[in-house]
Parts: C-alpha cells; sequence; structure tokens
C-alpha cells in the first residue's frame, strides 16, 4: 500500500498547516508521526500568539520541556524525553492530565476545609 493521507489544521485566523502521514505504515507509527507535525504546528501557534510554547507540556518537569510521541511497544504515546517516563496514550492526554489535576484539587481542597473547620469552630462557639 502506498499513498499519503493527510488533513488541514486552520487557525482562528485562517492560516493551516496540513500534516500528513504515509499510508501503509503501522497505525502507532503514522500516530506518533500526526502527533509530531501536530505538536509542530501548535507550538508554532502559540508562540504566535504569545503563549509559552510548550507543548504538550511535560507534567513531571512543567516548564522545561514538551512532551515528545513516541511508539513504544507498538502503541503511540506520549514521553518524557529526559526520564523516558510514558505520560499518556497518544489521544487520552487530556483524560490523564484532567485526573491528576482534579485529584491535586481534591486532596488540597480536603486539606483545606479541615483546617478551615477547626479555626472556625472555637470562634463561632
Ligand atoms: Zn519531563
Amino acid at each position: 500500500m502506498g499513498g499519503v493521507a493527510g488533513v488541514m489544521l486552520y487557525e482562528p485566523d485562517g492560516t493551516g498547516m496540513g500534516i500528513s502521514t504515509m499510508l501503509g505504515q503501522p497505525r502507532a507509527q503514522q500516530v506518533a508521526e500526526l502527533a509530531d507535525q501536530v505538536q509542530e504546528w501548535a507550538v508554532e501557534a502559540l508562540c504566535a500568539a504569545t503563549m509559552p510554547a510548550v507543548w504538550p507540556e511535560c507534567p513531571a518537569h512543567p516548564n522545561a520541556h514538551p512532551l515528545a510521541p513516541v511508539v513504544l511497544h507498538g502503541q503511540a504515546v506520549w514521553s518524557c524525553p529526559r526520564d523516558g517516563v510514558t505520560v499518556a496514550l497518544i489521544g487520552e492526554l487530556a483524560a490523564t492530565l484532567t485526573t491528576a489535576a482534579d485529584r491535586r484539587v481534591e486532596a488540597e481542597g480536603g486539606e483545606r476545609r479541615s483546617a478551615r473547620k477547626r479555626k472556625r469552630q472555637p470562634t463561632r462557639d
């Protein structure tokens, strides 16, 4: 099988960039290749919008480096380029990070609530 499959990514101002992958390759390889091109586009778009151009940000090393799309054991994953840790399957990063952030908020909220209770009770009584 030969040929190329591609799509265009557009920014709100109408500028676009084409991304593509060769057909006939393993699916994970195609996904990683496309993620690499989406990353390039996203970083340029963030840069143009004068926002921090690290995307997707490594959750283990904030403000240090983006995650790298790699093929590992036949799956396309986002991996930390520094320590090689797999963070999420490509396509599931948002869910992974949201879950982690929710857990953090819950833990912090719980601590704050109990601290507040302890402070308030003597003053109310
Ligand atoms: Zn990292």
